[in-house]
C-alpha cells in the first residue's frame, strides 16, 4: 500500500470542504485559529510515518486531553476510577448537564465534559502536582518538549466557562466532587489548553495503540485490562453525540476535540491525526471525519 499516494489523494478530495465547518467560537481563543489549517500525520507502530499539510503546527487539543487525563488517572488509581465515572454513550452533546441530575452526579462517560471533570478531581488528589505530571506524561509519549499548555487558552475559557462550572457545581451537590469547584475548572482548562501537533499526538496515541506501551520510551503505562478498556471507551464515547456515526463510517476508536483535531488509532498497527479547525454541529472536526473515513475505506485498516 502506498500510504503517502492515499494520504495526498484524500488531501486533494477533502480540500473543497476546508472552511465549510464552523471554528469553535464558543472559546474566544479559538474563534481566532485560521479555518484554512490542515494537517495529517499517520504514524505505524513499526516506525513509518506519513505527513501532510500542517502536520507539524501546533493546535489546542481540548477534548484530546481527556483520553490522556483518563491514562494518567486509571494508571496511578486502578479500576476504582470507574466507581464515580460510567462507561456508557451519553447520547447528548459534550457539555450537556441533562443526563447528571437523573444520574445523580455519576457521568455517562470520562470523555464528556462531567466526566473529565470528575477525573481531574481525582488527579488533585492523586499528584502533587497533576497539571505538571500531566504535561510530562504528554511530552514523554509523544517525545517532544515542545509539547506546553497556552495559558491564554485557558484563560479565555475560564471567562466564559459557564456550564462547565454549572456542570462541576451540580455533581459536587451529589458528592461527586471533593475538592474546591473552582480548583477543578482552573485544572481541567489547563488540560484543554495543551497544545500538540498532529505529528505529537500520532505519536503519542501510538502508546494506546501499542497496549499503553510508549514505542518512545518503552514503557508500560496501561495493563492490558486498562488498555482494552480505554480503547473500548474511546471507541464508544469519543466523539459525543456522534460516536455511532464515527464508528459507523470510520470503525476506529478516537478521540476529538473541538480544536478541530481528531486522533485516532487501530490496536497494534497504527496512529494517525488529523486537524482541520471547522466543526460539524456535533462539534467534530468537519474534514477530520471526513479524512479518516476515507482512510479506513481506501486502505480497509479499521477494527471491522
Ligand atoms: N474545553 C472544552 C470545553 O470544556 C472541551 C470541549 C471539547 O473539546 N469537546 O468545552
Amino acid at each position: 500500500m502506498n500510504y503517502a499516494q492515499t494520504l495526498s489523494t484524500i488531501y486533494d478530495e477533502v480540500l473543497p470542504l476546508i472552511r465549510k465547518g464552523q471554528v469553535a467560537d464558543y472559546i474566544p481563543q479559538l474563534a481566532k485559529v485560521d479555518p484554512g489549517k490542515f494537517g495529517i500525520y499517520l504514524h505505524f507502530l513499526e516506525g513509518e510515518s506519513f505527513a501532510m499539510g500542517d502536520a507539524e503546527e501546533q493546535f489546542s487539543i481540548q477534548s484530546i486531553s481527556k483520553v490522556l487525563m483518563l491514562c494518567m488517572a486509571v494508571g496511578k488509581l486502578g479500576e476504582r476510577v470507574y466507581q464515580r465515572v460510567d462507561v456508557e454513550p451519553s447520547g447528548d452533546p459534550f457539555n450537556s448537564l441533562v443526563q447528571l441530575e437523573y444520574e445523580q452526579g455519576i457521568p455517562r462517560n470520562p470523555f464528556i465534559n462531567a466526566g473529565a471533570l470528575v477525573i481531574t478531581d481525582m488527579l488533585i488528589d492523586a499528584f502533587d502536582d497533576p497539571k505538571q505530571y500531566f504535561l510530562e506524561f504528554a511530552r514523554a509519549i509523544s517525545g517532544s518538549q515542545g509539547v506546553a499548555y497556552n495559558a491564554g487558552v485557558a484563560k479565555s475559557e475560564k471567562q466564559c466557562g459557564f456550564k462547565n462550572a454549572a456542570i462541576v457545581n451540580l455533581m459536587k451537590s451529589f458528592g461527586n466532587i471533593k475538592n474546591d469547584v473552582e480548583d477543578v475548572l482552573e485544572l481541567y482548562y489547563d488540560f484543554c489548553s495543551l497544545e500538540m501537533s498532529c505529528q505529537e499526538l500520532a505519536k503519542a496515541f501510538c502508546t494506546i495503540a501499542n497496549h499503553g506501551k510508549s514505542i518512545i520510551n518503552k514503557k508500560k503505562y496501561l495493563s492490558e485490562s486498562q488498555f482494552k478498556r480505554i480503547t473500548a471507551i474511546m471507541m464508544t464515547c469519543g466523539f459525543y453525540d456522534e460516536a455511532g456515526e464515527f464508528a459507523f463510517r470510520v470503525g476506529l476508536p478516537g478521540k476529538s476535540g473541538v480544536g478541530g483535531g481528531i486522533v485516532a488509532i487501530l490496536p497494534n498497527k497504527f496512529s494517525i491525526a488529523v486537524w482541520s479547525p471547522g466543526l460539524n454541529e456535533k462539534g467534530n472536526s468537519l474534514v477530520g471525519m471526513k479524512v479518516l473515513e476515507l482512510f479506513t475505506t481506501k486502505t480497509n485498516l479499521s477494527i471491522f
